[in-house]
């Protein structure tokens, strides 16, 4: 394909001061159907050259004026006359006037006289050669254009040197100019974003061993800090022993390609008003949860939200607030949902796909991983409390309700099309259900439910009425046998129900807030028990107290210890403190200076359930505390095990290294007792040495002061 015109016939400058060379020469060259135009010297052929632009110049050295080598320099700076060939016809045959006619420009000589035969093919050869080269320029040229049209930039590297030869185009895509470019292997890589560096490394290193072309897609990090999406390709050439000689390759950009399968995947997956995850994205998340769901046997939880009376506030505010107002709703979901991180887990961490709008006003949520199926119960509440609040919307308070439906995978279904009907219709029982309240498509998860929502309701009035009682159980020295204080467990008094255990309750208190309420009491009550026994000539005993995370992190402890303490009159030692390596490690330097403080009060400090929680004694070594309790679990196993005997045998000496006791927690065996003394554990307690008991049962235990006097 050629893009410019050609001459239908060569045009041939001949230049010399000689008439009858000129005459000869255009005789040979008209033969061979060449068209001739003359100048006699420097001067005349420059400006015959302007004016016909010949394809070739056959030029004399020695002429008058103007010679052979200044003209044939000065042409190569003329408008087309860069790569025109210049012939020198030199009578001189002298090298040293070739080797000048060549510095000067020339393209080729021939001596005079000269043979027709041999003008004629010299002048020939010359033509098709240049024709040849401006062919080669040509495609070149277009190769160029086509390649920065496409954005494709070339680069041929050479495992052996290291060299990356880099194309005009490959340049401009990284963003700087070719001459900036190191032409190393490292160069290109470094331009390379980091996260894909050492897979396009790999890469194309690989591609030397298996010799399989690699087509991959990375960044190309900018000198502005920005960066592209590329296309690489690349190929090995071998040498002709089949050795890797190089690899050559294209780059090309496709950011505009990456950026519109993004806004694609956009409307393809994503609800346009709110921006969360739309039907096809949530049941493709679910499908997928599904997966890891039956395969690990784990619990989730389906969740169908709709708005309660939607339809009215669109119809009668409009569309507009209508959107709006799903807008606020979205974002408030979503910050409940992302509070329930610590009740399940999210498919994909880092992106809130639990949660997804499937049109209109309904939304919905997934949760996985659930410990209970009633976790998802505290799901559906939080979200219906979060809507509790007003929205504003254009400067008027909006207030829109939700109802909850929902199913567990795997009892109320095991695909997303029977969990999303089930959702659904739970949803439509919660609207039966007067709106503004979730329920559980299953029956007896919505009884469970309920009674939970019963006894939280309960568990308030018991705070006001004060229905708990202090048990205490006995604690006793291992090798004296004496007892030496108890735990104060708590146990409420349920008018109908009777004693209630902490298990069945504390939970509830915990999620409702009430369990620091609960310890406050128990910790004042505990306290003024002490003073009485002890105004009774009781033996004075260490009582524990367990601290719930929220009292332990909370901000009222230490008033409430010193007001306790002050109030009765004890002496601090008297009342220890028990909290779990849990609460203790949720925040470390907080606790740390607030054991510090109590610890500066006199009172003693013991971690409970040791062994069960993920710290090591080690780092109980940075908390100043007196005791560890450990574990009923290992106790219990202490015989049966193979492993809970040497593990209890581990933190008794790494404890007493520490200068810390040991108490067992659950001893209920002779054998325990025996095997637990003879490890050199200090203290125990458990059912063989007494149950909880009522404060004024636990007094009667207790000897009195002058008794201990006598012995
Ligand atoms: P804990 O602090 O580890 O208390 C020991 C639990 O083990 C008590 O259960 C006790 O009755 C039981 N136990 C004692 N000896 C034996 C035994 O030989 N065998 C068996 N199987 N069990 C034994 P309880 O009273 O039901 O309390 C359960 C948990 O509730 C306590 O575990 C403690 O974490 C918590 N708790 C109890 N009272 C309070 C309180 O006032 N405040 C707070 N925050 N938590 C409390
Ligand atoms: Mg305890
Ligand atoms: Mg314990």
């Amino acid at each position: 394909m050629e893009l410019l015109e050609e001459r239908k016939c060569r045009l041939a400058l001949v230049v010399d001061d000689e008439p009858f060379i000129r005459v000869l020469v255009r005789e040979v060259l008209e033969q061979s159907g060449y068209q001739v135009c003359e100048a006699e010297n420097g001067e005349q052929a420059l400006e015959r050259f302007a004016e016909y632009r010949p394809d070739i110049v056959l030029m004399d050295i020695v002429m008058p004026g103007m010679d052979g080598f200044t003209a044939a320099s000065k042409l190569r700076g003329l408008v087309g006359g860069s790569r025109v060939p210049i012939l020198v016809m030199t009578g001189l045959d002298d090298n040293e006037s070739i080797a000048k006619a060549y510095e000067q420009g020339a393209t080729d000589f021939i001596t005079k006289p000269f043979n027709p035969m041999i003008l004629d093919h010299r002048v020939r050869y010359l033509l098709r050669s240049t024709r040849m080269l401006d062919a080669l320029l040509k495609s070149e040229a277009r190769l160029g254009i086509a390649q920065r049209i496409a954005k494709i930039g070339n680069w041929e590297w050479r495992p052996d040197t290291n060299q990356f030869a880099a194309s005009a185009e490959l340049c401009r895509l990284m963003g700087i100019r070719q001459q900036d470019f190191s032409s190393t292997f490292d160069g290109y890589i470094q331009r390379v974003h980091a996260e894909d560096r050492t897979q396009v490394e790999e890469a194309l290193k690989g591609l030397l061993i298996n010799q399989v072309p690699c087509v991959l897609d990375h960044r190309l990090v900018l000198p502005n800090g920005g960066s592209i999406s590329v296309n690489l390709q690349a190929e090995l050439i071998l040498d002709d022993q089949m050795k890797a000689l190089s690899v050559i390759g294209t780059t090309q950009d496709i950011s505009d390609r990456k950026q519109s399968e993004r806004e694609i995947h956009r409307l393809a997956y994503y609800d346009s008003l709110t921006g969360l995850p739309n039907r096809v994205l949530f049941k493709d998340r679910v499908e997928q949860a599904l997966l890891h769901g039956r395969r690990y046997r784990t619990t989730l939880a389906l969740l169908f939200l709709d708005l309660d009376r939607f339809k009215v506030i669109n119809d009668t505010l409009g569309h507009n607030v209508g959107d709006l107002l799903l807008k606020s709703v979205a974002d408030r979901l979503a910050e409940s949902v992302r509070h329930s991180d610590s009740i399940c887990r999210s498919v994909d961490k880092g992106e809130n796909h639990s949660l997804a709008r499937l049109g209109g006003d309904e939304f919905t949520v997934l949760l996985t991983n659930l410990q209970d199926a009633q976790d998802a119960g505290k799901v559906a509440r939080r979200i219906v409390e979060s809507l509790q609040k007003s929205f504003l919307i254009e400067g008027r308070e909006i207030f829109v309700t939700v109802s909850v439906g929902i199913a567990i995978f795997p009892v109320d279904g095991e695909s997303v099309d029977a969990l999303l009907k089930n959702a659904d219709s739970a949803m439509y029982h919660a609207k039966e259900q007067g709106r503004n309240n979730f329920q559980f498509y299953s029956n007896s998860l919505n009884a469970t439910a309920n009674e939970r929502l019963v006894l939280e309701g309960e568990l308030r009035h018991a705070v006001d009425r004060e229905e708990f009682v202090v048990y205490y159980q006995p604690q006793i020295d291992l090798k004296t046998g004496a007892i030496i204080g108890a735990e104060a467990l708590v146990r409420w008094q349920h008018p109908k129900r009777g004693l209630i255990h902490p298990g069945e309750f504390l939970p509830a208190a915990v999620d409702t807030g009430l369990s620091r309420t609960i310890d406050e009491w128990v910790l004042k009550t505990a306290c003024r028990h002490i003073q009485a026994w002890q105004q009774r000539g009781k033996m004075p005993v260490r009582i524990s107290i367990n601290i719930s995370n929220s009292l332990f992190h909370g901000n009222t402890l230490l008033s409430v210890v010193e007001k306790s303490l002050r109030q009765t009159g004890l002496t601090p030692a008297c009342l220890e403190l028990e909290l779990t390596e849990s609460i203790a490690m949720r925040n470390v330097e907080a606790s740390i200076i607030m054991l510090t403080a109590l610890k500066s009060m006199g009172v003693q400090l013991s971690i409970d359930d040791f062994g069960t929680g993920y710290s090591s004694l080690s780092y109980l070594q940075r908390l100043p505390i007196d005791t560890v309790k450990i574990d009923q679990s290992f106790i219990h196993e202490i015989l049966t095990e193979t492993h809970p005997a040497p593990i209890v045998r581990a933190i008794i000496a790494m404890a007493h290294s520490l200068d810390l006791l040991v108490l067992a927690e659950g001893v209920e065996q002779e054998a325990q007792r025996v095997l637990l003394l003879a490890q050199g554990c200090d203290q125990a307690q458990g059912y063989l040495f007494g149950q909880p008991m009522p404060a004024d049962i636990f007094a009667q235990s207790l000897p009195a002061v002058s008794l201990r006097k006598a012995g």
